[in-house]
């Protein structure tokens, strides 16, 4: 039977990042996708030129209505926008007690939009954290959820470990935000050992939509029954393609997208 993956994200007009992102990632690993919608963004390669988040409500009711019925073998948060939202996920995670949970915890677009309210950032660390099998931050995420300045590859030991103690599983701090221009490390912290993957950073402007495009291969993973080791190695080969294979697509920051 084939597996089912939910991404619970906001909407990318320009396709790159968010939902879209997801589900053509979903796709592309063979998993069934779902969404629900937490806020539609106007945006295109250029930028966040609007953000209407959904009431809390409806994204309860998107939830409700695949737990309901069809079910989810892994999913992802994406964009979450405010505490409000935030809660009403975490309660409904907790309702149909899904385990394979990803928090890629997005913040802010490359661009400077905010797609998350500074004071939500409390309510992300106190609900939805504890309900993590696996939390993907980039360098300045970790940075805001832990506290720490993160230069070196013991900074990212360090905050991995905050981040276990708020109690996530599992820590990806992706290293794209590295200061060294020719590599890009991530560290995967599993609880007991640390892991660095490192690979070849390439110079492009086109890499919108890379972290939730990360996070979703990692959830498909997930789905299909993969170990979470396994999950992170196929979601970091995952990217580092669909890097390469960059779209130039509007004037802006082109897409990831990838086909295997
Ligand atoms: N828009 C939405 C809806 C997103 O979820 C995200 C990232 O998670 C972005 C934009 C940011 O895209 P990027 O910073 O990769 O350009």
């Amino acid at each position: 039977m084939i597996k089912k993956a939910l991404t619970i994200a906001g909407s990318d007009s320009g396709g790159g990042a968010g939902i879209q992102a997801d589900l053509k990632t979903f796709q592309e690993l063979e998993v069934f996708g779902m969404s629900a919608l937490t806020a539609v963004t106007a945006q295109n390669t250029l930028g966040v030129h609007g953000v209407y988040p959904m009431t809390a409500e409806a994204v309860a009711k998107q939830i409700q209505a695949i737990g309901d019925d069809i079910g989810a073998d892994a999913l992802k948060t994406g964009m979450l926008f405010n505490a409000e939202i935030i809660q009403v996920v975490a309660e409904n995670l907790q309702k149909f007690a899904w385990e394979n949970v990803v928090v890629d915890p997005v913040m802010i677009a490359k661009g400077g939009a905010p797609l998350l309210l500074e004071e939500a950032v409390t309510a992300l660390k106190k609900y939805l954290l504890p309900l993590a099998k696996v939390i993907t931050p980039n360098i300045p995420e970790a940075e805001v959820l832990t506290g720490l300045v993160i230069r070196t590859i013991e900074d990212k030991k360090d905050a991995a470990k905050s981040l276990f103690n708020l109690g996530v599983k599992n820590i990806v701090i992706k290293g794209g935000h590295d200061d060294d221009t020719s590599e890009s490390a991530d560290l995967f912290f599993d609880g007991k050992e640390f892991y660095t993957f490192t690979s070849k950073r390439i110079p492009t402007k086109n890499t919108h939509g890379t972290g939730c495009t990360f996070s979703a291969a990692l959830t498909a993973e997930l789905a299909k029954g993969a170990t979470v080791y396994d999950a992170v190695v196929t979601a970091k080969d995952f990217i580092q393609a669909a890097i390469e294979d960059q779209l130039e697509i509007g004037q802006g920051h082109g897409p990831t997208n990838h086909w295997a």
